[in-house]
Parts: C-alpha cells; sequence; structure tokens
C-alpha cells in the first residue's frame, strides 16, 4: 500500500464574478482532481490554529500530522534545517529578507526579487559588518536569507515581529521588532539595532548602485522575522510506521521534511512559480514510491497567483498540477494506493492573502467505494462530502488506519 499527499498550495477560493460566480478551482478544466473527488470521499478541513499564523508552515505541519500547537516554534528553524545550519539547544534562527524601503514605508518584502549573485554579495556585506560572535547571517535563494543567533548572545524567540509581505505600503517604525515578554527585550533591541545597521551601508553598496541604474528595485533593508528555537519534533516514520519522501521548491518544506527525517527530493527547475518543473516533480515522487510508502508534494505556483490577485494565472496553476502532476502520478502509479488533494490554506484572489476558512479535500482509496462528490469543488466538497469537518491533523493518520 502507498499513500500521496498532493498539495496545491492556497488553491482554495471564493467565488469570483469574473468567473460568473465559479471559483477558481471550478472554472478550471480538472479532470484528475475531479476523478480523485468522484472515485474518493471528500471533506472539509481547517488547516490553522486559533493564535499561530495563517502561515504555510501551520498548514503544511497540520497535513504531514505533526500537529503545531506542539512543534511549532517558529518559521526560522524548519528553514535553517533546508539551509544546513545546525541549531543547538539556546539558539534562535529567524528569517532575514533583503527588502526595499523608500521614505519610511515597506516598498518591496522581496527588494524586486533579488537574483542570488546579487543577494549572497549583500549578505556577505551583512554578515561582516554586522556579524561576528553569536551572530551569523546566511545567504539564502533571491530575498530569503537567514539569521542565526547563538546561545553566547542569550537569544530569546519570544519576539513580536512583522511578516513584511504584511505591512507593504505601511510606515517602518511602527513595525520594528516588540516582545511577548519583558526577557525579550535584549533581543529585540539587538534585532532593531541590527536594522537600523544595515540602513546605513546597504543603501550605498555598489550592488544597489548599479541596482537602481539598470531600474531595480535596491535592497536598502535587512528584515526579520519568524524566530524559533529547533522543533523538538518526532521522525515521520515514528509519527506514522511509515517512511515518506517530500518535494518541494520551498526551503520552509524542504527543512520541514528534514526534520521530520523524511527523504527530501531535489528536482532541477523547480522555481515555486507557473514556470516550475511540475513533471520533474511528479515522477520523483513516482520514482521514490520504490523505496518508502508515502509521497507528498507540495506546488507554491497556486498560492503565487493567489497573492498576485491574477485569476488567469491561478487557473494555469491549477489546470498543470491537475494535468502535469495529478494526472502524471495517477498513469503511473501501480498497485493499491490512496490519493490525497488538499490545498494548505485559500490564498482567495479577492484578498491576496491566507486566510483561514475551512479547505476541501478528497482522498481516492482504491480498496473503497466513493461517496457522491462529483467533481473537486469547494461548494460541492462542502454540501455532498461524506467526511464530517476535521483537523487536517487526522487525514493523514486516518487513511492510514483504512
Ligand atoms: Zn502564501
Amino acid at each position: 500500500m502507498k499513500y500521496v499527499i498532493v498539495v496545491p498550495d492556497g488553491m482554495a477560493d471564493r467565488p469570483l464574478e469574473e468567473l460568473d460566480g465559479k471559483t477558481p478551482v471550478e472554472a478550471a478544466e480538472t479532470p484528475n482532481m475531479d476523478l480523485i473527488a468522484s472515485k474518493g470521499v471528500c471533506g472539509m478541513a481547517t488547516t490553522f490554529y486559533e493564535g499561530l499564523p495563517y502561515d504555510s508552515s501551520i498548514a503544511n505541519m497540520s497535513i504531514l500530522g505533526f500537529d503545531p500547537r506542539k512543534y511549532f516554534t517558529g518559521r526560522g528553524p524548519l528553514e535553517a534545517a533546508n539551509f544546513g545550519v545546525e541549531l543547538n539547544p539556546g539558539d534562535v534562527a529567524m528569517r532575514c529578507n533583503l527588502v526595499t524601503l523608500k521614505d519610511g514605508v515597506m516598498d518591496d518584502f522581496t527588494a524586486g526579487h533579488i537574483s542570488n549573485e546579487d543577494c549572497r554579495q549583500l549578505i556577505a556585506e551583512v554578515n561582516e559588518r554586522l556579524g561576528g560572535e553569536g551572530i551569523e547571517f546566511y545567504p539564502g535563494v533571491s530575498y530569503r536569507n537567514l539569521l542565526v543567533l547563538r546561545k553566547s548572545v542569550e537569544p530569546s524567540s519570544e519576539v513580536r515581529t512583522r511578516m513584511p509581505h504584511n505591512f507593504v505600503g505601511e510606515d517602518v517604525e511602527a513595525n520594528m521588532v516588540k516582545v511577548r515578554v519583558d526577557e525579550a527585550s535584549k533581543t529585540a533591541d539587538l534585532l532593531n539595532r541590527l536594522t537600523r545597521e544595515s540602513w546605513e551601508f546597504l543603501g550605498d553598496h555598489e550592488v544597489n548602485r548599479k541596482r537602481v541604474e539598470e531600474g531595480k528595485k535596491p535592497a536598502n533593508s535587512i528584515w526579520v522575522w519568524g524566530a524559533g528555537v529547533k522543533p523538538d519534533m518526532p521522525s515521520f516514520k515514528d509519527l506514522h510506521g511509515i517512511t515518506g519522501s517530500l518535494v518541494s521548491a520551498v526551503d520552509l518544506l524542504k527543512g520541514l521534511g528534514k526534520i521530520g527525517k523524511m527523504r527530501v527530493l531535489e528536482v532541477e527547475g523547480v522555481t515555486g512559480y507557473l514556470d516550475t518543473n511540475y513533471e520533474g516533480k511528479a515522477d520523483a515522487a513516482v520514482e521514490s514510491l520504490g523505496e518508502v510508502d508515502f509521497t507528498y508534494v507540495h506546488l507554491e505556483s497556486t498560492d503565487e497567483s493567489g497573492h498576485e490577485g491574477n485569476i488567469e494565472h491561478k487557473i494555469t496553476a491549477i489546470e498543470d498540477i491537475d494535468k502535469r502532476v495529478i494526472g502524471r502520478m495517477l498513469d503511473r502509479l501501480e498497485g493499491d494506493y490512496a490519493f490525497i488533494v488538499i490545498p494548505d490554506h485559500p490564498t482567495p484572489i479577492e484578498v491576496r492573502k491566507h486566510t483561514n476558512e475551512p479547505v476541501p479535500y478528497a482522498v481516492y482509496d482504491t480498496r473503497k467505494e466513493g461517496d457522491s462528490v462529483s467533481s473537486f469543488s469547494e461548494r460541492e466538497i462542502m454540501e455532498e462530502g461524506s467526511i464530517p469537518q476535521c483537523e487536517a491533523l487526522e487525514i493523514l493518520k486516518r487513511t492510514i488506519r483504512g
């Protein structure tokens, strides 16, 4: 018996006037998702929790069966795992964006989707000037870098940070690091000092002078968020009793897989966007099932299109995932299997950010009868799905139990 979960990130949506009252997944051609919904059983699931951020980290932990209320400490340590940066007790890891500030306002949380090469040079300069004993900056992909505060600077993860994508166009000063508890004030002061000091040399750096000359946005500030300590998580195998692999373009997901000691598949040409190597991901996932019992395929293009508010892109992403990932996998799977399709959360076109409504999902188990749902649709699954609404946390466990 094999198990598959395909996650089109942010695919769930709301009815749109532009689509004659249909949602993007209802408007898209999705014969393979419809097949899974019609042959399988369907229901609605919650993937977020009160008091925890509406972030893909939480939602994907839920779907994988790791209870975020027990194991989520912050996004930073999950990404650190994918950077191969070892965290010890007492260390705190954080995301460190390179961003563009303009007239005291958050102008662009990606610094114009800065290239890896520009990013590498700037983070090297940041580390040279601001790093040192217990303060380490690591360059990542594009604007997504890492800051690790070691135990020697007595860091606290109880700082209150703002995700820069959530206050674009708003005042920077009002969104500097604050504290949840008094003991974190030393860390908050340190982080705010590092951010302010980055303003003194980044804007004028030759990489940025060249970017401005070329009409690109300068990466004139660091922005830190998502602080956490190394989570004390069981392995996927200890949790579920089966072995698993995971494929994704995103550091966060790959880090989650590494912390869960899953096999993290490397595929050429994955971008987390519409131009990703869909077939490569599908093939790597199916191939891995020769050696493991379960595979998790995460696709980001649906979420990016939702954040863009671009209906056409979102429909293209959904149709590509349906045909080039799900259809391709169904063609290649052999023997008995359970195939689950579930978006991690809605990223509705009209609000362009994550919302906490329940998501529709379908479980097609080759050994079982389906329910009366005939297509993968938010509305139809809500009305006709046979599984009572549950937490996403339960779905994989229940499917493995059979
Ligand atoms: Zn998102």
